[in-house]
């Protein structure tokens, strides 16, 4: 697959989640994505549940903690805390806003998984989040496009763009053809207190971290 942008400093990839805990579901897609795109960094973002929401299992900055044991990965991999410090419940379009006013220039990459996807007309204001970025959406097992809604198809059907027009403009969205990775936050979870090494799913770094402060039921 081509990219046009080789080396552009002037695309910013942002990847919102829980991370409870980041995981190889997350990040080989990603890095994937980053070898396709030259992308120089990926803003790894932590959100801030909502109240009424089921809050992560861990404290924030054990979320944290593990993005940035993942992070010394790969040195594309950046950890920001930008959402976690509002102090309010995490919304992608003051997010979004947030990354064009520190960087009018860029062009801004959003990055979801397919689960994510199918659930995008649910977000506030999610219509406007185009006026903004383009979307990347990981492919993940079980979730399928056969599966949107009448109005993500209509959607999909006005916006869907190719890799190399990721480079410039927003408003586009692109099904990334990444290798499924069949793993999933909440499945880790149940599974790490049974564990003693660590598991294909996780980074070594992540998992070392994991241990350390004994999260998740970890020895
Ligand atoms: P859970 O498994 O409990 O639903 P999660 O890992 O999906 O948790 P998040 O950490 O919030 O939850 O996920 C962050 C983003 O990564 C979301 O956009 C989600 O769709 C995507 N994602 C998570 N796991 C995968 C995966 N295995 N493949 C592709 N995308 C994924």
């Amino acid at each position: 697959m081509i990219a046009n942008n080789a080396a552009s400093p002037r695309q910013i990839a942002v990847f919102g989640g829980t991370f409870d805990p980041v995981h190889w579901g997350h990040l080989r897609p990603v890095l994937d994505l980053a070898d396709q795109c030259h992308w120089e960094r990926i803003h790894l973002l932590p959100t801030c549940a909502p109240p009424h929401r089921q809050q992560p299992e861990v404290l924030n900055t054990h979320r944290l903690g593990m993005l940035d044991a993942a992070a010394t990965l790969d040195s594309r991999l950046y950890v920001n805390d930008w959402e976690l410090r509002q102090g309010m419940p995490s919304r992608t379009l003051p997010t979004l806003k947030h990354f064009r006013e520190r960087c009018p220039d860029a062009t801004l990459v959003f990055i979801i998984g397919m689960d994510s996807l199918l659930l995008l007309p649910e977000w506030l204001h999610w219509e406007r989040l185009f006026d903004y970025a383009h979307f990347v959406v990981m492919p993940r097992p079980g979730y399928s496009l056969d599966d949107a809604r009448p109005e993500l198809k209509e959607l999909l059907a006005q916006r869907q763009i190719s890799l190399t027009e990721l480079s410039q403009g927003h408003g586009g969205i692109y099904i990334a053809e990444s290798t499924p990775v069949d793993i999933s936050a909440t499945e880790l979870r149940s599974r790490l207190s049974e564990l003693t090494e660590c598991p294909e799913f996780l980074p070594e770094p992540v998992w070392k971290y994991i241990q350390k402060h004994h999260l998740y039921g970890v020895g």
